[in-house]
């Protein structure tokens, strides 16, 4: 199945390395669940959310990362990924190693989820998904309870064990430098660092908090930005999408 999928160019950002990244990913999950997924497209960023092109991450609070397309008509099923939220805080040179291949295969897990939830009725919820108040509706549990199952079995072998173990080193980095921009009272950075931080890992949820936190003093102090980021948190939008 994997090698009948069609890949889909259209981003600038590592095109063929991110093929490479998908493959491998793929490759790990059960082929019962890719049946039917016919269609893997790569993008910069979500078509459906122009502000993400000029809009500060750091401001907004999310990244996109993917999206799953069901098949509908003549469309097949197609796994949508956005290139600049992949690699967003990655720095360039690792774009190749393990850790952006770890981060790749976490999307493409979850969206896999969606995949399997919706043409092969996959349904079950993990206890730990249960809990997790960052996420907010029924499916998206499931497609995480999905990718989490996946991701264990990735991580069985050496590749994402370093990948993930890079992650978490480059989270922490980044956060302790987000807290040395805090202690100067430079919000802005701390923000922006503390925002990378979690997205590398999403488990560093000291980050998400501190992160929250500077986000918070910032939008209080509107002077820290500039003019563009203050006219985008004037009518930022107040639900969070989901991917
Ligand atoms: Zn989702």
């Amino acid at each position: 199945m994997i090698d009948g999928m069609r890949f889909e160019l259209a981003t600038r950002r590592f095109p063929r390395l991110t093929v490479r990244h998908v493959r491998r990913a793929l490759s790990w999950i059960d082929p019962r669940f890719l049946e039917g997924l016919e269609c893997v497209r790569l993008l910069d960023h979500n078509p459906a959310d122009p502000d993400v092109t000029y809009m500060p991450a750091f401001l907004s609070g999310f990244l996109y990362c993917g999206s799953y397309l069901k098949r509908k008509g003549t469309r097949p099923a197609t796994i949508a990924l956005y290139t600049d939220d992949l690699y967003f805080g990655v720095p360039q040179l690792l774009a190749a190693s393990p850790l952006a291949g770890f981060l790749v295969a976490s999307t493409v897990a979850h969206e896999v989820g969606h995949h399997a939830v919706e043409a092969h009725g996959f349904s079950e919820t993990s206890e730990e998904i249960k809990l997790n108040s960052f996420i907010d509706s029924e499916t998206e549990r499931v497609a995480a309870t999905f990718a989490a199952q996946a991701l264990e079995k990735m991580l069985t072998s050496p590749y994402y064990r370093i990948g993930r173990y890079t992650a978490q080193l480059l989270s922490n980095r980044l956060y302790v430098m987000g807290s040395q921009a805090h202690w100067k009272g430079d919000f802005k950075r701390a923000a922006a660092l503390e925002f990378r931080a979690y997205m590398v890992n999403t488990e560093n949820t000291d980050a998400w908090q501190a992160y929250l936190e500077d986000r918070q003093a910032l939008l209080k102090n509107p002077s820290m930005l500039s003019d563009s980021e203050r006219l985008w948190i004037s009518h930022r939008r107040v639900s969070r999408p989901i991917g």
